[in-house]
Order: C-alpha cells, then sequence, then structure tokens
C-alpha cells in the first residue's frame, strides 16, 4: 500500500498499528467522514493478525474453563457474547469489504476421548447456552455423521453452531484497502516512538516525522501496553508466541473447526485444502531480535495431538510452519476503552482470540471516537481495570 508523500497538517484520528484492529477502526472512521491517518511500523497485516490460524472462535475455551474454573468462565461470558456479535460481522464482511475472506461458519467440535471430561464439557456447555448459543453435547454416533474421520477412540464432543474459519491473511489487508478507498491515508513503515498529549491535540512521534490528530486509537497489540505507560497508564498485556503449521492440500475432510479436551489443538481445512494445525503451543523468542521463532519440540507435540483425533492425517505431509506472538491479559477479556489518563487516546486489544473479535473492535474503538454509544456495554473491557488490583 503506497504511502501518500506528505501528511495533512492535521487528522481528526491517528491509528496505531495495522492489524486486524486498527484496519477495522480506520475502515470504519473514514467511512464515516472522518480524516484518519493509519500508522503501521511494518507493513498491513504482518504481526498476530497475519500469522494466526484462523480460527473464527465462538465457544469459551476448554483449557482456560478447566484449569480457571466455572467463577473465571461466568466473568468471561461478556467477552464471549462480543465473540458472537463479531461472528454475525463476519458472516457478511466479505460482500461488505469487496474481497472473498473465505469464511464458513459449520460450527465448531470438541472432541472427547476420556468420559472423564464430560461432565466439566456439558457444565461448559451450560454457559454456552445461558448466552443465547445453541451449543450441545453430540454422542458418538451423531459426531461421526459430521465428522467420519474422527479417531474411534473419540467419544462425544461439544458442538457450537456459530464457530467457523477465514483466510487470517486477507482480512487486515481487505479493511485496509476499504479504508483507502474511503479516503485514509496509510503510512506504513511508519513506526510510532511517541504518543504526546498536547494543547488541543495528540502528537504521534515517528523518526520521519510527527502527525498531529484530535485523537488517537492505539490498535498495537503486543506494543500496546508500552505505549500506554508513555500516557500513564498501566495495561496488563502479556506476550505469548505461539506456533501453527500446514499441511499440503488434501482432499475436503473436515468441514469444522475442531478442538480436543485432551490437549491443546486447533484444526481445520482450509479452502486450499490444506489442513492448519495449531491451538496455542508455544514458540520460542529469538534472543537478538525478539521475533518469535518456531519450536520444533512443540510442532511434534502438536502434530502428535493432532494425529490421536484425526489418524487420517498420518499421510499429509507438513510444508509450512510459522510462529508469532499472541497477547494475553489476566481474566483473558478484552482491554477497550478510552484512557483514564488522557481522553483523547482510546485503546483496544482483544486477547487470544483476536481475529474473531476484529470486526466488532473496529466498530466500538470508532464509537469512541466519535462520542456515541458503543455497540456494546464496555463496563468490563475498561483498559485499566488490573491497574487498581
Ligand atoms: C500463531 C497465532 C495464532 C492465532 N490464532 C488465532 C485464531 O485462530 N483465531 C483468532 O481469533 N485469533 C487468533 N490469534 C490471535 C489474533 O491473531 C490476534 O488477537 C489479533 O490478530 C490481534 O490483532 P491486532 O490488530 O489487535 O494486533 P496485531 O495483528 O498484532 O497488529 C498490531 C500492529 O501494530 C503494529 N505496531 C506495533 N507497534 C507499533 C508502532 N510503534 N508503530 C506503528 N505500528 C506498530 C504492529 O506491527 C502490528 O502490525 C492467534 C495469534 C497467533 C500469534
Amino acid at each position: 500500500m503506497d504511502a501518500p508523500l506528505a501528511p495533512k497538517a492535521r487528522y481528526d484520528v491517528a491509528v496505531v498499528g495495522g492489524g486486524i484492529t486498527g484496519c477495522a477502526t480506520a475502515y470504519e472512521l473514514a467511512r464515516a467522514g472522518a480524516s484518519v491517518a493509519l500508522l503501521e511500523r511494518h507493513e498491513i497485516g504482518t504481526e498476530a493478525s497475519g500469522r494466526n490460524a484462523g480460527s473464527l472462535h465462538g465457544q469459551i475455551q476448554y483449557e482456560p474453563f478447566r484449569t480457571r474454573g466455572e467463577g473465571w468462565a461466568r466473568g468471561f461470558l461478556p467477552a464471549l457474547a462480543f465473540l458472537h456479535a463479531s461472528l454475525e460481522r463476519w458472516s457478511t464482511l466479505s460482500g461488505e469489504l469487496g474481497t472473498d475472506l473465505e469464511v464458513t461458519r459449520h460450527g465448531g467440535l470438541l472432541l472427547v476421548e476420556d468420559q472423564a471430561e464430560l461432565p466439566f464439557v456439558e457444565a461448559k456447555i451450560a454457559l454456552e447456552r445461558a448466552t443465547g448459543v445453541d451449543s450441545r453435547l453430540l454422542d458418538a454416533g451423531e459426531l461421526r455423521e459430521l465428522a467420519p474421520w474422527a479417531a474411534p477412540s473419540v467419544v462425544a464432543a461439544g458442538f457450537c453452531p456459530v464457530e467457523g474459519k477465514a483466510n487470517p491473511m486477507l482480512a487486515a489487508p481487505a479493511f485496509a484497502r476499504r479504508a483507502v478507498a474511503a479516503g485514509a491515508e496509510v503510512f506504513t513503515r511508519t513506526a510510532v516512538t511517541a504518543v504526546e498529549p498536547a494543547a488541543g491535540e495528540v502528537r504521534i512521534v515517528t523518526p520521519l516525522r510527527t502527525f498531529a490528530a484530535d485523537q488517537v486509537v492505539l490498535a498495537s497489540g503486543r506494543r500496546l501496553s508500552a505505549q500506554a505507560a508513555g500516557l500513564g497508564a498501566r495495561l496488563a498485556v502479556s506476550d505469548e508466541p505461539v506456533q501453527v503449521c500446514a499441511t499440503e492440500p488434501v482432499e475436503p475432510l473436515i468441514h469444522h473447526l475442531v478442538y480436543y479436551a485432551g490437549e491443546r489443538l486447533t484444526l481445520k481445512q482450509a479452502r486450499a485444502g490444506t489442513v492448519l494445525i495449531g491451538g496455542g503451543w508455544p514458540a520460542r523468542t529469538d534472543p537478538t531480535t525478539g521475533y518469535p521463532l518456531v519450536d520444533m519440540a512443540s510442532l511434534r507435540s502438536n502434530l502428535r495431538v493432532a494425529l490421536t483425533v484425526a489418524p487420517q492425517l498420518a499421510g499429509a505431509l507438513v510444508i509450512r510452519s510459522w510462529a508469532g506472538v499472541g497477547n494475553g491479559t489476566p481474566d483473558e477479556g478484552p482491554l477497550l476503552g478510552t484512557l483514564r489518563s488522557c481522553d483523547r487516546v482510546h485503546a483496544g486489544l482483544f486477547p487470544y482470540m483476536g481475529l474473531t473479535a476484529g470486526p466488532l473492535m473496529g466498530e466500538v474503538l470508532a464509537s469512541l471516537v466519535q462520542r456515541r454509544q458503543p455497540p456494546v456495554d464496555l463496563s468490563p473491557f475498561a483498559p485499566e481495570r488490573f491497574e487498581d488490583r
């Protein structure tokens, strides 16, 4: 995306970060008539937003449900409702953005091998149903009708009908293109080094020039907490380097987003036929550059788990593996709102499932800039909610 030669003297809004959150925000604001500068230190969608596994999540994740318990899961329900609302946007997003994002929503399967897990899966389903989603438990026969490839050892599955998949590499650039078409200016290879409130505006400092804007949206993913700290706000964001791999294309086999109750796994088949295998297995961090690297032991473990539930994949070659940095928050809920320390600056980060949340994150952040009532209640998501604890 070509950067304009000369930036305006002042923008209504500067958006920092060209991942799905920032691009969706720039799109919403530009189409509402705001003058927008989108600043990205690399290229659009090259960090987490372009490296993720493309799962469109709508269920409470099983691992935190088991390890953190039902109390945590109840607290997570507002975030789950947020994901559900964002999933609705995904259904029509390809048409809206004029790009086929390869979205399908056939539902998600949480495969269960060990009968002892069933009471937990049922309790999780009951909570999901409380949010109005028709999650249900499938017995072995019902499961095999949907997933004949599932290993004989799989005895049941939770089914969450709202889930699906998309091609992650397409989404952020599609939002950015539509933002530009609506008048936004995109400055790539433009690293923001400071965000400084000044009289009546905010200055956004980069190595080549300083931008001025009425308001700023921080959508900088793993850099968010450092940038907010410069404004006196303490945001609790952890970095979690994780990895994904893809097989060579195989015949159409798997139509759902697949998880496993026994160990970490997400598995789905992309339209191209490749099977994407992930689930949050840890990557390494290059000590010199700080960038994530694929960890071979993790890759082997991830593949072992995948073959446990889908043994038919044993003949498929893994052709690519990559790593990215995901983000966590202490309660796994998003950080989303206007900073207490500077009401011209708004922050947005949805941990772990930020691809799914991206379209609604953009809508909410735009509403904050426009000083409109956000489409969802943001009180559970206050960015500085951990500051006082
Ligand atoms: C391997 C992996 C698999 C995942 N799988 C899934 C999945 O299947 N489904 C799902 O929903 N989510 C998944 N996620 C999470 C999801 O990818 C992220 O939550 C989401 O992409 C976050 O989007 P973002 O725009 O907020 O952040 P990012 O995509 O990280 O974008 C932030 C942008 O800000 C830029 N930036 C940072 N600092 C500066 C600066 N100083 N100046 C200018 N620009 C700056 C960065 O270069 C980056 O492009 C996964 C994450 C990873 C790493």
